[in-house]
Order: C-alpha cells, then sequence, then structure tokens
C-alpha cells in the first residue's frame, strides 16, 4: 500500500507583530493569516486602496539587487524573502501575509520573528495533499559574478552551500537537510549580513533609512560589526541557505531535490526558480491535443508490425503518422506507466531510458529503410550511433514524435539516418543512426 500523502498546511490562526521597515524606516505591522488549501502564499497590501493581493510566484518576480520584489500590476513588496522562507520551511503551503506597508518588518534581519510566530500559532493540516516538484534531472544556473547553483535529484529537500566574500574573506560550507526542526535550529537565526562598502552609498542617499547595526551584520575589511556577537561562527552561509530557501518558495511546490550553491545570490536564486518552474510547466503541459493522423499517408500498427519484426515489451513505434518524402517520416510512441522498463527505470521515479528512444529512432528508421529497399530479402541492422543526446526527461503520459530522415544511403550496404523524438514541442532526444543491409 502506498504510503499516505503529505498534506499541505496552513496556519492555526492569525498572528502578528509590528516593527521598522528596511528601506522606509517606517512603522509597518504584519499579520499571517491561515488561507485554504491549494491557494498559495500571498501577500496582501492593507494600506493600499481595495487591498490588492500579490501572489508568491515567480511570474510576479520584480527586482532581486540586495532583496527579492515581487508585483503585480503598479503593486510591489519588497524583501520578501525571509517571511517566505520562515512560511515555507516550517511547512506552511498556503497563508496571506498582510502588512500596512511596501515591506515586511525586518526584525533582527533574521527570519527568527517570523519563526516565532508561525510557532505562536501552529501549523495544521488541510484534506489536499501537498505539491512537489521532483528533480528528475539535474538543472544548473550560474551568473557572471560567479555565483553557481546546481540542482540533483534527491528524496528529500537538501541545500550545501559555500559562500565567500571579497578575496576569499569569510568563506564558509554547510550542507544540511531542511526539516522545520533544523531550520528553526540552524538557519531561521541567521542574520542578513552587508559589506560597508556597498552599504555606503545607500546610506548617504538615505535608501536604508530602517537599517542599523541591530537589523545586520556589517563587515568591513577584517572586521565584523553588529549589534550582538556572532550567533554562529558561519553565520553567513546560513543566511544564504535562509535566502535560497525563500527565494525557492517562489516556485510554489516543494522541492525534492539537493541545491548545490556556491556564491549565491538573489538573481542566481531567482533564475534557479524560474528553470524549476518552467520545468514543472513542460511536465504538465497537456500532453497531445491534436488528434493523431491516420490512413493513407502513414501506417497503422498493423502495417507497422507487418515491416518490423519486433514485439512486446520491444515495439517502439505505434504508429507512422506521416510520410514526407521518400526518406522522411514521423513516427509516434504513447508512453504509459504500464512499460515494463519503468517497473525498474526507477522504482518511484519513472523515466524512459534513453537507450529505448535510441530504440524508437531506429525502428522509425528502420521502416524507411524497408520503403526504400522496396523487398522483404534484405533488412537494415541497427550498427552505430553518432552524437547522441538526452536533452529532457520522458514521463509516463508523454507522446513522443520520433522524427528520422535517411540523410545517406552509401550503395547498398550502408545508411545513415538522422533523427529526433519532439515531445511537447520540445526536442528530448537526438542523434545519427547508422544501419548496414544484409540478407535475411
Ligand atoms: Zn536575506
Amino acid at each position: 500500500m502506498p504510503a499516505s500523502p503529505e498534506l499541505q498546511h496552513t496556519l492555526g490562526k492569525t498572528s502578528g507583530f509590528s516593527g521598522t521597515a528596511l528601506h522606509t524606516g517606517e512603522k509597518v505591522t504584519l499579520k499571517l493569516h491561515p488561507a485554504p488549501v491549494d491557494h498559495g502564499i500571498k501577500f496582501r497590501r492593507k494600506d493600499l486602496q481595495d487591498e490588492p493581493t500579490i501572489d508568491a510566484k515567480i511570474e510576479n518576480l520584480k527586482t532581486v539587487e540586495r532583496a527579492t520584489t515581487i508585483g503585480e500590476g503598479p503593486v510591489r513588496v519588497h524583501t520578501v524573502e525571509h517571511v517566505l522562507a520562515a512560511l515555507w520551511a516550517m511547512g506552511v503551503d498556503n497563508a496571506i501575509v498582510e502588512m500596512d506597508a511596501n515591506e515586511p518588518p525586518i526584525g533582527d534581519g533574521s527570519a527568527q520573528p517570523y519563526v516565532d510566530l508561525i510557532r505562536k500559532v501552529g501549523v495544521t493540516a488541510q484534506e489536499e495533499p501537498r505539491k512537489f516538484f521532483d528533480v528528475r534531472e539535474t538543472i544548473h544556473v550560474g551568473s557572471k559574478t560567479g555565483a553557481l547553483l546546481v540542482l540533483l535529484p534527491d528524496d528529500k529537500f537538501r541545500i550545501s552551500c559555500t559562500q565567500t566574500g571579497p578575496n576569499n574573506q569569510f568563506t564558509q560550507f554547510l550542507s544540511l537537510e531542511l526539516t522545520p526542526a533544523i531550520f528553526e535550529r540552524e538557519i531561521a537565526p541567521a542574520r542578513t549580513f552587508v559589506y560597508y562598502e556597498d552599504v555606503k552609498p545607500l546610506m548617504d542617499k538615505n535608501l536604508i533609512k530602517g537599517g542599523s547595526l541591530e537589523n545586520a551584520i556589517v563587515v568591513r575589511g577584517e572586521a565584523v560589526l553588529s549589534k550582538e556577537p556572532l550567533r554562529f561562527a558561519d553565520e553567513f552561509v546560513r543566511h544564504k541557505i535562509l535566502d535560497i530557501i525563500g527565494d525557492l518558495a517562489l516556485v510554489g511546490r516543494r522541492v525534492r531535490g539537493h541545491v548545490v550553491a556556491i556564491k549565491p545570490g538573489h538573481a542566481a536564486n531567482a533564475d534557479l526558480a524560474r528553470a524549476v518552474a518552467r520545468e514543472q510547466k513542460r511536465r504538465s503541459a497537456v500532453a497531445v491535443t491534436r488528434a493523431i493522423p491516420s490512413g493513407d499517408g502513414g501506417l497503422d500498427i498493423d502495417e507497422v508490425m507487418q515491416i518490423l519484426p519486433h514485439r512486446f515489451p520491444f515495439l517502439m513505434v505505434d504508429r507512422i503518422i506521416s510520410f514526407e518524402t521518400e526518406t522522411k517520416c514521423v513516427g509516434v510512441k504513447t508512453v504509459t506507466i504500464n512499460e515494463p522498463f519503468f517497473q525498474g527505470h526507477f522504482p518511484g521515479h519513472p523515466v524512459m531510458p534513453g537507450v529505448m528512444q535510441v530504440e524508437a529512432m531506429a525502428q522509425v528508421a528502420s521502416i524507411l529503410l524497408f520503403k526504400l529497399a522496396k523487398s522483404t530479402s534484405r533488412i537494415g541492422y541497427f550498427m552505430s550511433a553518432d552524437g547522441v543526446k538526452f536533452r529532457k526527461p520522458v514521463l509516463p503520459g508523454d507522446t513522443i514524435f520520433i522524427h528520422a530522415e535517411l540523410t545517406k544511403s552509401r550503395g547498398e550496404r550502408l545508411a545513415k539516418a538522422k533523427c529526433y523524438c519532439v515531445v511537447n514541442d520540445t526536442v528530448v532526444s537526438e542523434g545519427e543512426l547508422m544501419f548496414t543491409f544484409l540478407d535475411k
């Protein structure tokens, strides 16, 4: 019996606190409200007419300079990452973050005040299962500033982060699995740190009126300045992990995977969230909406089986939908969870093996060879493959369009075919296949 699914959670009830906004220095009150299933996390601007809300989604990302800003229409909320990290890491899937200003109170520069608030009201299970993003293939993003984020498959949500300052000063590394307990103990108390040279111009321009040594650690040369001593010897890397969690929350699904981050920042974090959201969109796209043509232009399964000797479980073409010319055609393979290879590739993470896609290409190309030879006495044997690339995972529910084109047929003995597989208008694999003709 499958394990019962993890459920979505929201807050037990409403609670709030007041503090200073970092950029304006004004007083702001923040309240966290429970929200129904599938609501996600939304910010509400109580100070504006009609109290507009903004979805905490990567599509709404506006700027990533120093902090993460989201917006819809003309409405903005700044510095959302710490409250998002706290909600997400403490297991809250659905909530409204209500504020009477354009950014949350900065508190002590960590996620601690938000965790305290969530702790006070508790987290309650809801009736619908949680939405996850399972990493099936590596996703990576980088930036010119040397940030690198790699997302690898993993059963849990883990982050391994290396942080380093100018001239490799304060190089710190930390790797952990994110559970609410670990987040609360190891990550939430880690405060924002800034470099004096970066904030000096902002202070001069009066752009961070709420900033002080009470809500940030200031690094000036070798010196580390803050009102309260460091909470961890490696507080900087912990805060970087906090920011990654907050920025990745914009995916709107819980990532099951391992984030390996080197010198991360909001821009790179946002790029990773965008890449994950794009992959999720691709996966959940409706497989095929148009009717797959049949009839005189192609071959149905009976006709395919008259040509190809392959049988279950090795016949990788359901239908040939069109012959563009004598040397070019498109086959279709509908991939279902019942494919025998999914039992072992991989249990719990069904991905179509790349070699099966190459086999599908070879079978479609063989049909072209057969038509070319116009004889059943000779058969094309698949000999070798060049430049094979697997670009995207093929999953149950996908329909693969297998394109094959004969590019060369030297004499009577050798033939070459350029092939590629397409799912949802995206090339998922490709390769150049060589065949040799032999008498049956
Ligand atoms: Zn931060």
